[in-house]
């Protein structure tokens, strides 16, 4: 093996991870609306999701493809009835602490990609405002698209909305051991 094959190795011990993640929320009941959180942002206006949280399947959907991508369970496993102080936490703080926790595991994010399905509201002037605030949140690219099920399914009925995420992640390439090395300190 010649010295100019090593970058070769060293990029072939790191193998991205892919991961998946759905989520749906149905609209809340008239007797009973929410506030409409979707895509980390705020609607005014806008008729509501109901959900333990603020509902925001966007969020949730991204967090999910963050498990999925490092096979350690899902958003039940990770803010189920166990960690009860997420019971009611934002989309937004779901999704950072979910990053958070894939990389106390060991990965890096390279990028989160959602697509959710809806009728309503009117995505494009914001999906700017919105991928900046989950990628805030994720510490990583997050980007969002925005289509409708041509007036089919429950997403067409316009009685909830669905977001389905995609993620990538990569092994945290841990620093190489340097035998001289003296104790950490400080
Ligand atoms: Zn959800």
């Amino acid at each position: 093996m010649t010295a100019g094959k090593a970058p070769t190795a060293t990029f072939a011990s790191v193998i991205p991870r892919t991961g998946i993640g759905i989520d749906v929320h149905a609209y809340a009941p008239r007797d009973a609306p929410q506030p409409l959180w979707l895509g980390g942002l705020f609607w005014d206006g806008e008729p509501g999701l109901a959900g333990h949280s603020d509902g925001d399947p966007v969020a949730h959907a991204a967090a999910d493809a963050l498990f999925s991508a490092c096979g350690i369970g899902d958003l039940g496993t990770h803010f189920g009835t166990d960690r009860p102080e997420y019971a009611g936490a934002s989309g937004v703080t779901l999704l950072a602490e979910a990053a958070r926790i894939v990389r106390a595991g060991g990965f890096e994010i390279g990028n989160i990609a959602v697509q959710f399905v809806a009728n309503r509201p009117k995505f494009g002037p914001r999906r700017e405002e919105s991928q900046r605030v989950l990628s805030s949140a994720a510490g990583a690219p997050v980007s969002v698209s925005a289509t409708t099920s041509d007036r089919l399914g429950f997403t067409g009925r316009g009685e909830g909305i669905s977001a389905v995420a995609t993620a990538l992640v990569y092994p945290a390439v841990p620093a190489a051991p340097h035998p001289a090395a003296p104790q950490a300190s400080g």
